[in-house]
């Protein structure tokens, strides 16, 4: 069986494994307690806050530790879309793309639902939002703009260092929010002009239920839960201090490994890329090189489906997935691939491929030998379910 889904979960690094276990056996005890255990604990934590401080390059403070991104990315938009709601008499306005991640994509409907104004840019044929879209956008009352770092689906690479310098000159009252979840250890990230970044655990060899915001101190939010003053008063409820330092593991063991895991996953993606491209009956989904981060590669069969697709490899032992877990159970079509290609027989006959640094060149051969063998026989068979 072989496992080509690491967008959608990772295994633990085994450090992370062992610090895991050690907090769970030796500290035990809530890191708001008064007593000594406690106070132990809560060292503990912002000790690990200050290592990813420094990994990220902000202030220690700005490091906010949530349950996992879809928390962080809840916490960003709402969290500053109801302090400037109330601080403002008229309606306010947010600025996103239509390739975001559910956990924005959606918490941007709902905001929607509840009379804020919010633009979401469309993607050229790359999957990519223009710079100049986002400058287009902005009107006096926009309080927020939020653009995903690396696509979960197809790779491509956001312009984030641009739109955030280009906010910053042009628009520096606007915040600036990164979904960074599939951007770390894949390619370098530098948050100075980005105002509040959201980070997995699960995605980095790190555990689940655990995810970080960074939120610079400027930055006016609001919790978006009630009832304790953890986190800064801003993510209330017991800090999960096993997840605390196994994410700082994670994070610390992915930056050590990025030169050479990016080389790896370079070698790997330009190898599927070259053989898969040759088949006239496969679509590459995926932006072409500088433009793609190095894990991901998405491709359409349309004269299948995906889920005949997916189906066919688990029965030969591969396991990847269509599109985000998140948003894949029922869904046939993928938003982010219709949004790239407005075709509904290319976005509803799309699979991802996501590797990690530890697959082998005979995994990779074996992923091949399959897709094309599936391609092959599809064909052959004549088998093309109609949509
Ligand atoms: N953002 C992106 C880009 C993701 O890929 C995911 C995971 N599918 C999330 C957010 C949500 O992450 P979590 O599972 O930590 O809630």
């Amino acid at each position: 069986n072989l496992y080509f889904d690491y967008c959608s979960s990772t295994p633990l690094f085994p450090s992370v494994q062992e610090v895991i276990l050690d907090t769970y056996q030796r500290v035990y005890a809530n890191s708001s307690s008064m007593h000594l255990p406690g106070k132990e604990a809560n060292t503990l934590v912002n000790e690990c806050r200050e290592r990813i401080a420094k990994i990220l390059g902000v202030k220690q403070r700005e490091v906010i530790f949530t349950s996992g991104a879809t928390e962080s990315n809840n916490l960003a938009l709402f969290g500053v879309a109801n302090v400037a709601k109330n601080k403002l008499s008229h309606p306010i306005h947010i600025i996103t793309s239509s390739v975001e991640h559910s956990s924005i994509f959606e918490s941007a409907v709902h905001l929607s639902s509840e009379g804020v104004e919010v633009t979401f840019l469309p993607v050229n044929k790359s999957g990519i939002v223009e710079v100049t879209d986002v400058q287009r956008a902005i009107k006096k009352n926009t309080v927020l703009v939020s653009i995903i770092h690396v696509n979960n689906e197809t790779g491509a690479i956001q312009p984030v260092e641009e739109i955030g310098s280009m906010l910053k000159s042009e628009a520096p009252g606007v915040y600036f929010h990164v979904d960074g979840v599939q951007a770390f250890g894949k390619l370098d990230v530098n948050l100075a002009n980005m105002d509040l970044y959201t980070l997995s655990g699960h995605k980095i060899g790190g555990p689940k239920g655990i995810g970080i915001l960074m939120v610079k101190d400027h930055v006016d939010i609001a919790p978006i839960q009630y009832g304790g003053k953890q986190e800064s008063g801003l993510r209330p409820g017991t800090v999960n201090v096993p997840g605390v330092t196994a994410i700082t593991e994670a994070m610390i063991v992915t930056i050590s490994k990025q030169p050479s895991s990016i080389a790896k996953l370079k070698n790997f993606q330009n190898e599927l890329r070259h053989h898969l491209s040759d088949n006239s009956d496969i679509i590459i989904n995926s932006p072409s090189g500088a433009l793609c981060a190095p894990h991901i590669l998405n491709l359409s069969y349309p004269k299948s489906t995906s889920a005949l697709m997916l189906n066919f490899l688990g029965k030969n032992g591969i396991h990847l997935s269509s599109q985000s877990a998140c948003s894949s159970k029922g869904n046939k079509i993928s938003r982010v691939i219709m949004e790239m290609c407005q075709n509904k027989q290319i976005s509803s006959s799309s699979i991802r491929i996501s590797l990690s640094a530890d697959h082998s060149e005979e995994d990779i051969q074996y992923l091949l030998q399959c897709i094309l063998g599936m391609v092959k026989s599809m064909s052959e068979n004549k088998k093309f379910p109609t949509i």
